[in-house]
């Protein structure tokens, strides 16, 4: 869904999760998220999902997509587009958005150039794409950084936002479930947790990781 552009330079930044996909791995249905942060001088998507099916991708996790190109989502609203990184799940929209600077940490798109099996190559080599390759951290717009976060990959990187208190963040498959945020292994898991987010939001679960939950309420609101 679209969500409302904020119109004045005060406007908080915003980060809306929009599910494209599910997958079956192990008999569980896996959500393939997206993430849209407004921001007051633009709109970034961050990954890009899948638009079609590919034999590879169907024997593994059988697939049933939601296009972004086929849901009330304004593809030509976007400006800037971040890849966590380049597996399938992730890069498969890209060709949506041919021609619009979509920024990835050089190093994952040289392996996912030059390592067989690394990605479905047409989806993240689709025509007319335009890379923008960076070495380390990157403020993309003022309170949207792009940190180098190997774990999942050597070349993921998460991105931060600054929504008002602690910081979002967004981050790929940098965790792919919620245990590997409360017990962080990897770099880039502990580069988030040093983060201190007040949310993290991961590409397969639809509800973003908190590290302290919000206390239940006895009046059934659950906002908080
Ligand atoms: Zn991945």
């Amino acid at each position: 869904m679209k969500s409302p552009r904020p119109m004045d330079a005060e406007a908080a930044i915003t980060v809306t999760p929009i599910v494209v996909a599910d997958l079956h791995v192990e008999g569980e249905v896996m959500p393939v998220c997206v993430h849209v942060i407004d921001h007051p001088d633009g709109r970034v998507l961050v990954d890009t999902g899948m638009t079609e099916l590919h034999p590879a991708v169907v024997a593994a996790f059988e697939p049933r997509l939601y296009p972004l190109s086929e849901q009330d989502f304004d593809v030509a609203g976007i400006d800037i587009v971040v890849n966590t990184h380049l597996h399938a799940d992730h890069c498969g929209g890209n060709h949506l958005f041919a021609g619009r600077p979509i920024y990835v940490q050089r190093r994952e798109l040289d392996d996912a150039r030059r390592e067989e099996g690394y990605t479905i190559r047409e989806w993240a080599d689709a025509p007319d794409l335009r890379y923008v390759a960076i070495d380390g951290e990157l403020e993309l717009l003022p309170g949207i950084r792009l940190v180098p976060a190997p774990g999942h990959t050597p070349g993921s990187q998460v991105v931060v936002v600054e929504t008002g208190g602690r910081p979002d963040v967004i981050c790929g498959d940098t965790a792919v479930w919620f245990g590997e945020l409360d017990e962080p292994l990897t770099e880039g898991q502990r580069l988030i947790r040093a983060l201190d987010p007040e949310k993290v939001w991961l590409a397969h679960v639809r509800e973003p990781w908190r590290s302290t939950p919000p206390t239940p309420k006895t009046t059934g609101d659950f906002e908080s």
